[in-house]
């Protein structure tokens, strides 16, 4: 396991379904990574192994894993092969996993659990839709997403928190700057045991918004989507 605690920040770039060998090369060329923070690009699976880790806090993640350790599950990928390739993180339950593929916060927990027995941090991502915020149900649904999909085992220093609003992913919209950190202090004393996690902001970071974001008290680094496919933004981000 990573030793969270010895990063000041930690910053993840989401690739979602994009990418290609050449992309990659050029992106790693232009990459500059800061060594005192944690750096995790999430990348589609089938580059993962190309992906370099080394030893300036640069490390990959997977975007999903399989509820199954092994068998007959045809397309599936295990904990323990991410492991094998040295893998390092994992996200899991983000919104799109939970709106397009129907994942459950059970799904969520246990994908979570097979992650932590392989050595793999998973960064479990929560949070409102658009809906669920008008009708004042914001601090209703994390209570439900934390106790439900974060696993009885998991600690400060074996799993991430990501706090991604649904309405501002991919939008351009964002909180107001005490709304993100009101929420982030809420779910880091939901429980007693999540005080010391590292609680993620995503939604809509990009060079102009990240440092005010990652400055807040109760922000612990940020994911971000759209904005980590262009290298000299997320060089600009993590800087
Ligand atoms: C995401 O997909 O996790 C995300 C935060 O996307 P974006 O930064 O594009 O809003």
């Amino acid at each position: 396991m990573n030793k969270l605690a010895n990063f000041s920040s930690i910053f993840i770039a989401n690739w979602k379904l994009n990418g290609n060998i050449q992309f990659i090369k050029e992106y790693y060329d232009k990459l500059i990574t800061n060594p005192n923070n944690c750096t995790i690009i999430c990348s589609p699976s089938a580059f993962l192994s190309f992906l370099k880790n080394n030893n300036k806090n640069l490390f990959t993640g997977a975007q999903d894993v399989s509820i199954y350790q092994e068998g007959p599950y045809t397309g599936e990928l295990s904990a323990k092969m991410l492991s094998d390739i040295s893998v390092s993180f994992c996200l899991v339950g983000h919104s799109e996993r939970r709106q397009i593929f129907n994942e459950t916060n059970k799904d969520i927990n246990l994908k979570s659990q097979n992650l932590i027995e392989n050595n793999i941090t998973p960064i479990i991502c929560l949070g409102e839709t658009l809906e669920q915020r008008e009708k004042n149900l914001t601090k209703e649904v994390l209570i439900k997403q934390v106790n439900e999909s974060i696993p009885n085992h998991s600690n400060h220093e074996n799993t991430i928190i990501a706090y991604e609003p649904i309405w501002a992913i991919g939008t351009g919209l964002t909180p107001t700057m005490d709304e993100i950190d009101e929420v982030h202090n809420f779910i880091k004393n939901i429980d007693t045991r999540f005080r010391q996690f590292k609680v993620l902001y995503g939604g809509s970071v990009k060079s102009s918004n990240s440092s005010q974001i990652n400055v807040l008290k109760n922000v612990d680094g940020c994911l971000i989507g759209g904005a980590s496919l262009k290298v000299e933004e997320f060089n600009s981000i993590i800087s």
